[in-house]
């Protein structure tokens, strides 16, 4: 292991610096350092306490949740278990029981 990042495009490891850019010399593909920096910071996702969520992670709501389209409400302390990070102003997919897949947002749960 040599610390570089994996190749976006092929997941390769062969990675090498080339000054401001890393290479891949497996399928050629070149990028910037800074910009992979920025893209892993991008998807950092934190819950409301400020800790940081990852896929499969156990969250509680800390807030009454309508159900977009239903009357359903997703009650405050409601256990949400194996979310997924995805992108979106709702980042957080889930499945609850009774409720059904669904989407949170990080703000209004905390790690379990
Ligand atoms: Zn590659």
């Amino acid at each position: 292991m040599n610390g570089l990042p994996k190749c976006p495009q092929c997941g390769s490891e062969f990675t090498y610096e080339d000054g401001t850019q890393y290479v891949c010399p497996e399928c050629a593909h070149e990028w910037s350092k800074d910009a992979s920096a920025a893209a892993d910071e991008a998807k950092i996702v934190r819950d409301a306490n400020g800790n940081v969520l990852a896929d499969g992670d156990t969250v509680t709501v800390i807030k009454d949740l309508k159900v977009k389209g239903s009357s359903l409400v997703v009650k405050v302390g409601t256990k949400v278990k194996n979310i997924r990070l995805v992108e979106g102003d709702h980042d957080i997919d889930c499945k609850i029981d009774g409720v059904g897949a669904m989407q949170l947002k990080s703000a209004f749960v905390k790690k379990a």
